[in-house]
């Protein structure tokens, strides 16, 4: 496969036969294989070009909002359309000060994870680190999840998301994450599997990445959200009119008790003090 930075191996070079099918049909599982659906976004280089050429990055650093200007060029990147270098060049044209920092910061992620995924190979699909807390997870996507009928006007709107558009703004990425792995306590796999399906910039680097940051086995400490950040974010689009009885109404402190049974360690023992690699 080739990276965004024109890098050519990520499974590992040093497998054996034996092992070979295995990692690759790990890396591949969760590939959608149901009918050709119509393509929700314009391919090829021409398209790319035009799109990077399109975006200003005006206002960049209010990307967290779901209104923000975001660039979408996640699956030019992904499928070599756009080299990383030339994007960056592009936004240094046409951007400037906090804007401009902020989007290579986050171009840096994906470099980041690219590289990880380089040096790691199949272990990204692993816990990089222990979890945090000793909440179980299950392994299964739920039903009511992948229908986008949990009820939950926000989830659902998540899914159709994903589902329809073959995209998700990063934010909504996280809620979903969070949402399924911190309050329905599926393994954050079920959440990378089923993005890889939908995504059209679904990657093996950021994706398996992204999800183990939210579930804290790649970062010091899960990622969760309340009612308040959602509804701040979203303009309250779904939480006007709704409902449901809100499972992320409340203070961090009470949603982080009531998710992980207490308050986390704010200081764990860095990843090279704990074990390495294998399951919980
Ligand atoms: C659970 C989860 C799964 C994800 N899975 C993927 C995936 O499979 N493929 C993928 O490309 N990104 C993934 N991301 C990262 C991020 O959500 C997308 O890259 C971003 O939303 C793409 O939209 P954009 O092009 O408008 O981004 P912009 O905000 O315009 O950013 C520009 C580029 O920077 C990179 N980038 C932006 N944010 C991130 C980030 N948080 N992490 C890594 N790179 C980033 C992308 O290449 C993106 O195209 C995931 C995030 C989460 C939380």
């Amino acid at each position: 496969m080739t990276t965004s930075s024109g890098a050519t191996t990520r499974i590992p070079t040093d497998l054996t036969d034996e092992q070979l099918p295995g990692v690759l049909g790990e890396a591949l599982a969760g590939l959608y294989s149901g009918e050709a659906r119509l393509p929700a976004r314009p391919g090829g280089r021409q398209a790319a070009l035009t799109a990077l050429k399109a975006y200003s990055g005006k206002d960049y650093i209010g990307r967290n909002d779901l209104r923000g200007h975001v660039s979408r060029l996640s699956m030019y990147l992904r499928h070599g359309m756009l080299s990383i270098l030339e994007v960056a060049e592009h936004v240094r044209g046409t951007m400037r000060g906090r804007d401009l920092s902020e989007f290579l910061r986050q171009l840096t992620w994906r470099e980041f994870f690219q590289l990880v995924l380089a040096q790691e190979g199949a272990r990204v699909l692993k816990n990089m680190e222990e979890p945090k807390s000793r909440v179980r997870w299950t392994d299964a996507l739920p039903d009511d999840v992948r229908a986008a009928r949990t009820g939950l006007p926000c989830a659902d709107a998540w899914v159709t998301h994903l589902v329809e558009d073959g995209w998700m703004h990063n934010h909504e990425r996280l809620w979903f994450a969070a949402y399924l792995v911190h309050w329905r306590r599926v393994d954050w796999r079920a959440g990378y599997r089923f993005f890889r399906e939908h995504l059209l910039d679904g990657d093996i680097a950021s994706n398996a990445l992204s999800w183990q940051w939210v579930a804290g086995t790649f970062s010091a400490k899960p990622y969760f959200m309340n009612k308040d950040n959602i509804e701040k974010y979203s303009a309250g689009r779904w939480c006007r009119g709704c409902t449901a009885p809100c499972p992320f109404l409340g203070e961090y402190a009470q949603i982080e008790s009531q998710l992980f049974g207490g308050p986390l360690d704010p200081n764990p023992a860095p990843p090279n003090m704990r074990p390495r690699g294998g399951r919980r």
